[in-house]
């Protein structure tokens, strides 16, 4: 077997008690139908990689590799397992063993070559002076219109943001499974990132610098919430709580205080806040498995197109990524149609 990470969380899967919660509403499990899709199954299967009765093999890495990370089973599960970082250790057995995915094996020697996660060295902080440390992330590096947009809002309310030259916060390395190369990157982080606190833009990097590096990180929208002026934009969406957001961080009431200020009516979908259901976006799937990572965000454009708002609007560039490309595939074949849009699009309407 692999490099042995999964031993220290012995402990942790026998506190499973097989109770299957954790299938009510696991993304995967309700597009795939098998047990060992479902959180119940994963832990059964590492640990049967922990004892040696289960072999590492292609079979179980793709078992492995199929989790959007999205915690709804953590939340569910009444024996608090952490099943993040259970599947986050088999993969990573799983990968000193010879089965990571080749697509992610490329985004990790991305990181390590140019610093995030597109291999890119055209991708670049916007340098600027000020007094907060803002820690923007792979996404918003590569978007500079939206990170521009986050800049002037904080401005226009008072706050100055400081943005030097940054290395991705290492969250793909350590969620795919690569934790050795995510230990040698954590110092490289820290000398391009030597705050003790931050505001971030990303939700991810925002739960990974408070849990992987045990930095005071507050996300944009917490500080936006607190100073956000009233407007009547007069617009009425469903909002999509990002998984990092309502589970990782609980931020849950934030961006609905933010929309209301602004005059903006929120239509709730079936699943929302703490219980939202995932994009399809994150844990890797996207790359290893796109197409069932398209199911999923379908299922959740249906979910938005159901509550009769005609705009759906998120707060996470992965979530509004995935579910735009949704949005499009629904409208072209059943017809129905809802716009997606980033929360900073629309704050920034109400305070220009
Ligand atoms: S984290 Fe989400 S996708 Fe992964 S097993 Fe749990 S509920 Fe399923
Ligand atoms: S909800 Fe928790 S205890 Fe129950 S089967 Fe799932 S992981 Fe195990």
């Amino acid at each position: 077997m692999g490099a042995g990470h999964l031993t220290r969380l012995e402990g942790e899967m026998n506190t499973c008690i097989r109770c299957a919660y954790c299938f009510e509403k696991c993304p995967v499990f309700n597009e795939r139908g098998w047990d060992s899709d479902g959180a119940r199954g994963k832990v059964i299967l590492s640990y049967g990689l922990l004892t040696g009765q289960l072999k590492p093999s292609k079979y179980v890495a793709d078992k492995m590799f199929r989790c959007t990370c999205c915690r709804d089973c953590i939340e569910r599960c009444p024996s608090n397992v952490n099943v993040i970082d259970i599947v986050s250790s088999a993969r990573a057995d799983l990968v000193a063993s010879g089965f990571a995915g080749e697509t992610h094996k490329q985004v990790v020697e991305n990181i390590k070559k140019t610093g995030n996660i597109y291999g890119d060295a055209e991708v670049v902080s916007p340098l600027k002076e000020g007094e907060t440390p803002l820690f923007l992330g792979c996404q918003y590096l590569s978007r500079p219109n939206k990170t521009k947009k986050y800049i002037a809002i904080l401005e226009k309310l008072g706050i100055h943001p400081e943005v030097q030259k940054e290395v991705c916060c290492g969250f793909p390395m350590e969620i795919l499974g690569f934790k050795a190369e995510f230990e040698s990157h954590k110092e490289k982080f820290s000398q391009f990132f030597p705050h003790k606190g931050a505001i971030a833009l990303c939700p991810t990097c925002t739960v990974f610098l408070k849990e992987g590096y045990g930095l005071d990180a507050k996300h944009v929208l917490q500080v936006i919430s607190e100073k956000i002026p009233e407007a009547k934009l007069g617009l009425k969406v469903t909002y999509h709580d990002p998984c990092d957001f309502s589970r990782g961080l609980k931020i849950i009431d934030e961006p609905r205080k933010i929309l209301k200020k602004l005059g903006v009516e929120i239509v709730e979908m079936k699943d929302s806040k703490v219980q939202s259901a995932c994009c399809g976006g994150g844990g890797g799937i996207l790359m290893s498995d796109p197409s069932l990572s398209d199911r999923i965000a379908k299922n959740r454009i249906r979910q938005a197109i159901e509550t009769g708002a005609d705009t759906l609007i998120t707060s996470c560039p992965t979530c509004e990524q995935v579910l735009k490309k949704a949005a499009t595939d629904v409208g072209g074949s059943e017809g129905k149609n809802i716009a997606v849009r980033n929360i900073e699009d629309i704050i920034w309407m109400g305070v220009k």
